[in-house]
C-alpha cells in the first residue's frame, strides 16, 4: 500500500493544546439527567471553529440534551456528517431551525434533495470527496467506502490524533488504517460507532490487531459498536477502555493526565 501525501495544517498552526468530546446524543447511556435515542452526535469544542459532529436521529432530543449540558446550539460553526442514514442526519432540521449559520461539510454522494433542504436553512453546504483540512487542526477521511459513504472527522492534538466516526460502514479498522495513512502523527483515541454489533469474537481480534499494529492508545467505542464488541475492546485495553454514551466528556487533559 503506497502512502498518501500527509495532510499538512494551513499556515503551520501548532496542535490543538485543549480539546472537549461531548456525545450530545447516543443509544447508549451515561449521564442520567439525559435522554437516549438511536444514532450519535459528538458537541467538539478546542479547535478555533465549534464543531457538532452528526446529529443523532431526533433534533428535539439533541437540542434537550446539549441545554441540558449547557451547550448552547448558537456556537455551533461547523456541522459534519458522517454519512445520509437517519441515525446521524435526524436531528439536523431541528438544529438548523435554532442555528442556521453554519457550514454542513457532508459527504458529496449525499442527494442532492437532502442538500437543498440544508441551503434552504440559510446554511452552506461544503461537499466532500477526498481527504482535506476543514479547519486548523481539523480534518476529514474524504468519503470512504462504496455502498454507503462515510467520512470520519480527524483533530489533531499536542498528544496525537483523536478520530471521530459515526458507524464506520467502511470498516472501523479500514478507517484507522486510512487516518495512519494521512497524517504522520500518532492516533489517541478513536471514538464513535465502531459497526460490529454482530461481528464474530475472531472479527473483532482482527480490528484489535489492526488498532494495535496502529498503536492506537484510548478507545470509546460507543452507538453501533455492539456491547459484546464493547467488552472485548474493554479486555483489550483495560484502563485506556473510555466508557461513552449519552452525556460523556472525554478532555484531552484527562488523556494526557
Ligand atoms: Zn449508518
Ligand atoms: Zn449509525
Amino acid at each position: 500500500m503506497s502512502l498518501a501525501e500527509p495532510v499538512r495544517s494551513s499556515n503551520g498552526v501548532p496542535s490543538l493544546n485543549a480539546l472537549t468530546l461531548q456525545v450530545v446524543h447516543d443509544n447508549h447511556p451515561y449521564a442520567e439527567a439525559l435522554k437516549t435515542a438511536w444514532g450519535f452526535s459528538a458537541f467538539v469544542t478546542g479547535p478555533a471553529k465549534t464543531i457538532l459532529f452528526d446529529t443523532g436521529s431526533d433534533g428535539t432530543l439533541l437540542l434537550e440534551n446539549m441545554a441540558k449540558l449547557q451547550l448552547d446550539p448558537a456556537r455551533i460553526e461547523l456541522v459534519v456528517l458522517s454519512h445520509v442514514h437517519g441515525d446521524h442526519t435526524g436531528g439536523l432540521t431541528g438544529l438548523l431551525q435554532a442555528n442556521p449559520r453554519v457550514q454542513v461539510f457532508l459527504p458529496a454522494s449525499l442527494p442532492a434533495r437532502f442538500k437543498d433542504v440544508v441551503r434552504g436553512y440559510g446554511a452552506t453546504v461544503v461537499e466532500i470527496d477526498g481527504p482535506r483540512e476543514i479547519d486548523a487542526n481539523v480534518y476529514t477521511t474524504g468519503s470512504l467506502g462504496r455502498r454507503i459513504q462515510e467520512q470520519a472527522l480527524i483533530l489533531r492534538t499536542r498528544a496525537g490524533l483523536v478520530v471521530l466516526t459515526g458507524c464506520a460502514h467502511p470498516g472501523i479498522g479500514g478507517i484507522v488504517t486510512k487516518v495512519r495513512q494521512l497524517h504522520a502523527e500518532d492516533i489517541l483515541l478513536v471514538a464513535g460507532g465502531f459497526h460490529l454489533e454482530w461481528a464474530t469474537r475472531r472479527r473483532v481480534r482482527a480490528i484489535l490487531g489492526v488498532f494495535r499494529s496502529h498503536q492506537v492508545r484510548f478507545v470509546a467505542p460507543t452507538h453501533c459498536s455492539g456491547e459484546k464488541t464493547q467488552e472485548w475492546f474493554r479486555q483489550e485495553y483495560g484502563p485506556d477502555y473510555i466508557d461513552a454514551g449519552v452525556g460523556k466528556t472525554i478532555r484531552l487533559a484527562d488523556l494526557t493526565a
